[in-house]
């Protein structure tokens, strides 16, 4: 699918395709399989015996995911006969890392090939105060064409499978030597499913990485702090709650239908009205579970101060955070991001409603850190010529 297909179509992405797992070109990989999975390939290809294959998948998954191995041989309370079998049928490979970059700031950006062609981007950013989040990608590209958003005009889309997002965890981990998993001193606190791609379109898939993620005999990182950011997917939010139990982002970056019909077109399906009564209803919404609102702020589009005020007014009774994004320019990008003094000022109004330091500080500038940033100047250019366009053609 082009991204000129992709902006036209009512129903941009054919999930009942998607959902479909690409088949390995060689041997099955057993990072990143869920217990179930990891299970019925015990019985289908290691010969395991049904009676068995609870106890033995419950085995390797702590070597898996608590240790982290990446060989066959350290699984030292498995039998040899049986790891012999192991390595012969399957793999502990995760997806290559074709590109790797590291900030001044600590922030690594990972570009992460799943099959010849395919990449999609991690990001590491480490806070402050002893923790970090991983930034995880749930699609290869976006169906939605935000025009702010560069992962948007991307040629390719399709769903990761759960085992390409769970092994983009691993694959930090690995990088951050980060194995076995202490619940001391972690580098990776928290997961953010704020990557490339909308998760509520890969709900299956997202759904199932987290529970891998998040399994206490494994990474164990929690579904509390696990945030899965959609762009408004109204009748996909109590499922996620319901499924995930995780924490909920709102892309709002407008507080009227007429400026979000732009800028998130998903707005003309879902309008604001029907997104803040989905939100409401947000499964176990409360002070100690409040939803994040992202805002990038873009120049003379968004920023005003009447719009601050009209944020806060639109928020109103619901347990909220609020995250304004300066702007994170592409090259030819239709919009620039405001001025700081401006962002300030907004955050200022944002401030006296009772939200605290709401600014995003930018990380990692000199890599290009913001999600779907890391493409060939080539890429971006040609990316930004099918976005003009578009706009041209009064999208
Ligand atoms: N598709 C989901 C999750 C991925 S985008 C969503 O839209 O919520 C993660 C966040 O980055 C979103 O809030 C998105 O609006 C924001 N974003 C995208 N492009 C950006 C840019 N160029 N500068 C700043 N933020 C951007
Ligand atoms: Fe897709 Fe999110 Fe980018 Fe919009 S902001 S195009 S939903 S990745």
């Amino acid at each position: 699918m082009n991204a000129q297909t992709a902006s036209s179509s009512a129903h941009p992405l054919d999930l009942s395709f998607d959902r479909r797992a690409p088949k390995p070109a060689g041997p099955l990989s057993l990072a990143g399989l869920t217990r179930p999975q990891l299970r019925d390939a015990l019985i289908a290809h290691a010969g395991v015996d049904e009676k068995k294959a609870k106890m033995r998948a419950d085995q390797l998954w702590r070597w898996i995911y608590h240790y982290g191995v990446t060989s066959f041989e350290e699984m030292t309370n498995v039998s040899k006969d049986l790891r012999a079998v192991l390595a012969r049928e399957f793999t502990l490979d995760r997806p290559k890392i074709v590109e790797r970059l590291v900030s001044v700031d600590g922030t690594r950006k990972y570009l992460i090939q799943l099959a010849p062609g395919v990449e999609c981007e991690t990001v590491f950013i480490p806070d402050v105060a002893r923790s970090g989040a991983l930034c995880v990608s749930s699609q290869v590209g976006c169906t939605l064409n935000c025009t702010f958003c560069h992962t948007g005009t991307q040629a390719l889309v399709r769903n990761l499978t759960a085992a390409e997002i769970a092994a983009q965890v691993m694959i930090a981990r690995d990088d951050l030597e980060e194995w076995p998993t202490s619940n001391e001193n972690r580098k990776i606190t928290n997961i953010v499913f704020m990557g490339m791609g909308e998760p509520l379109y890969n709900l299956d898939h997202v759904s199932d990485a987290i529970d891998i993620i998040s399994d206490g005999d494994g990474m164990a990182i929690g579904r509390r702090r696990t945030t899965v950011s959609t762009s408004g997917v109204v009748p996909k939010i109590q499922e996620l709650g319901e499924r995930t139990g995780t924490m909920l982002a709102i892309s709002l970056h407008a507080t009227n239908d007429d400026l979000r019909n732009e800028l998130v077109p998903l707005n003309r399906k879902y309008p604001l009205a029907e997104l803040m009564d989905a939100i409401r209803a947000y499964p176990g919404l409360g002070n100690s579970k409040r939803v994040t609102f992202e805002y990038v702020m873009l120049k003379g589009v968004n920023d005003s101060l009447a719009e601050a005020r009209a944020l806060v007014k639109l928020l109103k009774g619901v347990p909220a955070k609020i995250n304004l994004i300066p702007f994170n320019p592409w090259p030819n990008s239709p919009y620039e991001c405001s001025d700081w003094d401006q962002i300030e000022a907004f955050a200022d109004v944002v401030n006296r409603a009772g939200y605290a330091s709401p600014i995003r500080t930018p990380r990692g500038r000199d890599i290009f850190a913001a999600c779907g940033q890391l493409r060939s100047e080539s890429e971006k250019i040609k990316a930004s010529v099918l976005r003009k366009q578009r706009l041209a053609g009064g999208e």
